[in-house]
């Protein structure tokens, strides 16, 4: 998953780049910055890299959420659909525009079920939320076609899904607006950071000017810029995109290591005749970051999680299930309205509904699902060593499950 596993002199070169001008600061300061742009730069790289019309960075993935939701007019009252697993960063956004989460079930791509989506749409629904969950992603052409027919908007949390495409696009891309994050765990990193790409040139003009107090930053210096709407500070530092344009350099190294190994570890999974993996709607498109797999009952992959811990080789390995960042079932936070300051009467009354609202069938997936972690720093002949000693242990566990049963 992570690019920091591949730090080294170009990103060192790039921060050098900025600390010779002194200028961390992406906008002003345009004769002692000496030429040196490097949010521009990178957000050219980015369009060109992912084949969108704009880029705009931001602080983090957070932010580049919330940017693109309110630049795409959603706000308060709006609903917005989002899947009940995927990091608590998509309903923060959410709820930070005013607008009301409306979690519902995956199904197994790991992410919204089409028709869980269509069950959950009201009135009030303005936007769909898919979120390309451990690198791989939703079946967009059914969401596409959902969003169509009842004109919703289309935004895609593509935070953990970078260099994943679908049907040979980029994921990010395909939607009215799309964010990745660049925090420190992510395919490439900037440290902290994130982006909203959108081909619609109305979309990015909003986020330039949201992200940065509202400056339509047409004025001869910043203080002649103009406020056509309020905004805030999302800000990617220089030094942070500096990291950023080091690590997309890396990016096709870091997509080709991560699918050899992930297909080594998969070819000794794939040997168990229990294990199921997750539907991948276009499995060209899956950036290989983890492989999310199945066993037939919730039973099994408790006896697995325990021979593998035993083993000392559960290191890496993900049970969602009982994750507190990552699934409904541990929000209590969410679910109980555990915020610091007042909400909106129409935001609590959605959250409380959460403590009763049905999610059997997403459990019933979620119980029995591990997401393997591909690291970089792995050779071959270590993933070798890794498959073989996971599928050992998954074995053992299935045979020792056998015997009770
Ligand atoms: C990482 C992540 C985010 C938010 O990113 P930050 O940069 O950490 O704010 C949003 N959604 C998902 C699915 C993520 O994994």
């Amino acid at each position: 998953m992570p690019g920091f596993e591949l730090f080294g002199e170009e990103e060192r070169k790039h921060i050098n780049d900025v600390m010779d001008t002194g200028i961390i600061m992406r906008y002003g300061f345009d004769g002692p910055r000496k030429g040196v742009y490097k949010s521009i730069e990178l957000e050219k790289k980015i369009t060109e890299t992912f084949g969108c019309g704009y880029a705009q960075l931001t602080s983090s993935g957070t932010a580049a959420l919330t940017t693109a939701m309110s630049a795409l007019n959603i706000g308060f009252g709006d609903e917005v659909i989002i899947p009940a697993f995927t990091f608590v960063a998509s309903f923060e956004a959410v709820l930070s525009v005013g607008a009301i989460p409306v979690l519902v079930d995956i199904d197994e791509t790991l992410t919204l079920s089409p028709d869980a989506v269509k069950a959950a749409i009201t009135p009030k629904t303005k936007c769909v939320m898919p979120v390309h969950m451990c690198g791989s992603m939703a079946d967009l052409d059914a969401l596409k076609a959902i969003c169509k027919e009842h004109e919703l908007i289309l935004l895609e949390d593509a935070c953990q899904a970078i260099g994943g495409t679908y049907k040979g696009k980029a994921l990010g891309t395909i939607g009215d607006a799309g964010t990745f994050s660049f925090d420190f765990v992510k395919t490439i990193t900037c440290g902290e950071g994130g982006v909203v790409m959108t081909n619609n040139k109305d979309v990015y003009t909003k986020c330039d000017g949201y992200t940065d107090h509202g400056h339509d930053h047409l004025g001869v210096d910043r203080g002649a810029d103009l406020h056509p709407f309020i905004g805030y500070n999302y800000r990617i530092s220089e030094l942070h995109a500096a990291i950023g344009l080091a690590q997309i350099g890396k990016l096709q190294t870091i997509l080709s290591i991560q699918k050899r190994n992930n297909h080594i570890l998969k070819s000794y999974l794939q040997q168990i005749p229990e294990i199921t993996f997750r539907a991948v709607p276009d499995a060209e498109g899956d950036n290989c970051s983890f492989i999310s797999w199945f066993l037939p009952t919730d039973t099994l992959m408790h006896a697995t999680i325990t021979e593998m811990k035993e083993e000392g080789i559960f290191a890496g390995n993900f049970y969602w299930f009982s994750n507190n960042w990552h699934y409904i079932r541990k929000w209590q936070h969410l679910k109980y309205v555990h915020t610091l300051n007042n909400i909106s009467e129409a935001q609590k009354v959605a959250l409380y509904k959460f403590q009763t609202q049905d999610f059997s069938a997403s459990d019933a997936i979620m119980s029995r699902c591990i997401s393997t972690s591909i690291s970089l720093a792995w050779t071959e002949e270590q993933v070798h060593e890794k498959g073989a000693k996971m599928a050992a242990a998954i074995k053992k566990a299935i045979a020792n499950e056998s015997v009770i049963a």
